[in-house]
């Protein structure tokens, strides 16, 4: 029988009511396929175009199934870049906030030391990029005897040249009874044979298989010559003027002449590449996503995995070099049932990989005429209407399920030998306050960190003002970090 509900399941009240928070209505198809597999701790390989949830389809059974006492990680996720990777934690933690599922994630271009005092921590669930995990494995500043589930997202650019040696020196560190999953919207049969290698008897599941791009998505072409794509770019962009757009480049050096001159002409715009320092790339990333500017000009390190609500528009504006790629960049747009635009420049030289291409998605790309000047004059008034005001700002919606937490400092921890059930056990005393209304506590050498769920932190910080923690007054305010 097909599980239509989250409620047919048996998923606790805590991860039921983060579902409810999330506004997760239903299981997507895949969510209702795989959540079954994971809780039986089946090993599974799972292909589902882009943007059908397949975070999720993971994600819940998971925290449902981590136990929380255990101190050391249950579960790895490993991923390509570092800004799926930290999604993938935000949204492991939207859907055990209520469990209080401590969720991490690890990557390169970060201070190691900073990692590792979080490792330190009670973590559940681990997500990171293959070079940053091994690192951590090899100094021992990642203890993965308990890891039970390994996850490895976009298993085909995991399991392709650039990771799989990484990739396959983590599975032999990892212990040998545990339960590994693939996922990914472009999976060829070479690649899940590979994966058969660190799986025992895997279910295979395979959503929509005919092919893996969303139909809500419209794709069309325009073909130019090199030195015409600037200029059809922005006569393209003035007549379809949309809301959001990515458009994708080649190279860190294309993207960065690319958003120069978007800038100089007045676009809202700015830029990811792999050139660019860590907290650059995670500023872009969460100023986009909040809808800070229009334009993103990216490398295909956007492409893969990146969750943005609305985005209305993709343009390749290089070809991308490999057929997977066109997939995952287009998949931006057209998430979670919504419908998108995929546009792709082609070169003369590139109308062979087109063919290829097309023969790969199973249909053909709808040529289109460029606008013409007439037509582009007459949108310009529009499109400058519309840079001119700011996007509207997107409430992200992970912040619902956080709303009413608020997120109190003690000025003890550790040193003091102060452990989470000394707090639990005095904050669930406070008259109206009980255990559930705890959330996440992170205890370091003299700090304590403590979220109070419900919107009850203004009422748990005015008493703990005067109530002593295991004999001791601490400090406490409302933590600056949220
Ligand atoms: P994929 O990994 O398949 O590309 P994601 O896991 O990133 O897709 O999910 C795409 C979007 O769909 C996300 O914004 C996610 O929050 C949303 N989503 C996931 N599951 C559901 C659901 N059951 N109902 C509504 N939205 C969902
Ligand atoms: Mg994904």
């Amino acid at each position: 029988m097909t599980k239509k509900n989250f409620n047919d399941f048996s998923l606790s009240e805590d991860i039921l009511s983060a579902l409810n928070r999330l506004d997760y209505k239903q299981p997507t198809p895949v969510q209702q396929k795989v959540i079954p597999v994971v809780l039986e701790k089946r090993d599974g390989i799972v292909k589902s175009k882009t943007g059908s949830g397949k975070t999720a389809a993971f994600g819940i059974p998971l925290c449902e199934l981590v136990e929380w006492e255990e101190n050391k990680p249950q579960v790895l996720i490993l991923t390509p870049t570092r800004e799926l990777a930290d999604q993938i934690k935000e949204d492991i933690t939207a859907i055990g906030r209520f469990k209080r599922i401590k969720a991490i994630a690890i990557y390169g271009k970060q201070p190691f030391v900073h990692q590792k005092t979080e490792l330190k921590q009670k973590n559940h669930m681990v997500a990171g990029t293959p070079g940053r995990v091994l690192d951590h494995i090899q100094k021992g500043t990642l203890s993965i005897d308990k890891i039970d589930y390994l996850i490895i997202d976009e298993a085909d650019e995991m399991l392709s040249m650039g990771f799989i040696d990484q990739v396959e020196a983590i599975i032999k560190e990892l212990p040998s009874e545990r339960t590994t999953m693939l996922f990914s919207a472009t999976l060829p049969e070479k690649v899940a044979q590979l994966g058969d290698l660190y799986m025992n008897d895997p279910v295979k599941i395979e959503i929509e298989s005919s092919h893996s791009i969303d139909s809500h998505i419209h794709h069309s072409f325009y073909r130019t010559d090199s030195a015409g794509k600037l200029s059809l770019l922005k006569s393209v962009t003035v007549v379809e003027n949309p809301d959001t757009c990515i458009i994708f480049c080649s190279t860190k050096d294309r993207v960065d002449e690319l958003v120069q001159e978007l800038d100089r002409s007045g676009y809202t715009c700015d830029k990811l590449h792999g050139g660019m320092v860590q907290e650059d790339r995670f500023a872009v990333m969460n100023d986009f996503k909040r809808g800070d500017f229009r334009y993103l000009v990216a490398t295909d390190v956007a492409a893969r995995g990146i969750d943005i609500e609305n985005i209305s528009l993709v343009i390749n504006y290089d070809f991308p070099s490999k057929n997977e790629s066109y997939v995952h960049r287009i998949g931006r747009t057209g998430r979670a049932g919504k419908t998108g635009k995929a546009i792709t420049f082609v070169t003369p030289k590139q109308e062979h990989y087109l063919t290829e291409l097309e023969a790969f998605i199973g249909f053909q790309l709808n040529e289109k005429v460029p606008p013409s000047e007439v037509e582009a004059a007459q949108k310009t008034n529009d499109f400058e209407t519309k840079m001119d005001v700011l996007p509207d700002i997107k409430t992200n919606k992970k912040e619902r399920v956080s709303e009413d937490i608020m997120k109190l400092y003690f000025n003890g921890g550790k040193k003091k030998k102060l452990r989470a059930v000394d707090f639990v056990g005095t904050i669930a005393k406070i008259d109206g306050i009980e255990a559930q209304d705890i959330g996440i506590i992170t205890i370091q050498e003299n700090v304590t960190y403590i979220e109070i769920l419900n919107g009850k932190g203004p009422m748990v910080l005015q008493k703990m003002k005067s109530t002593p923690v295991k004999g001791k007054q601490l400090k406490v305010h409302p933590a600056r970090e949220k």
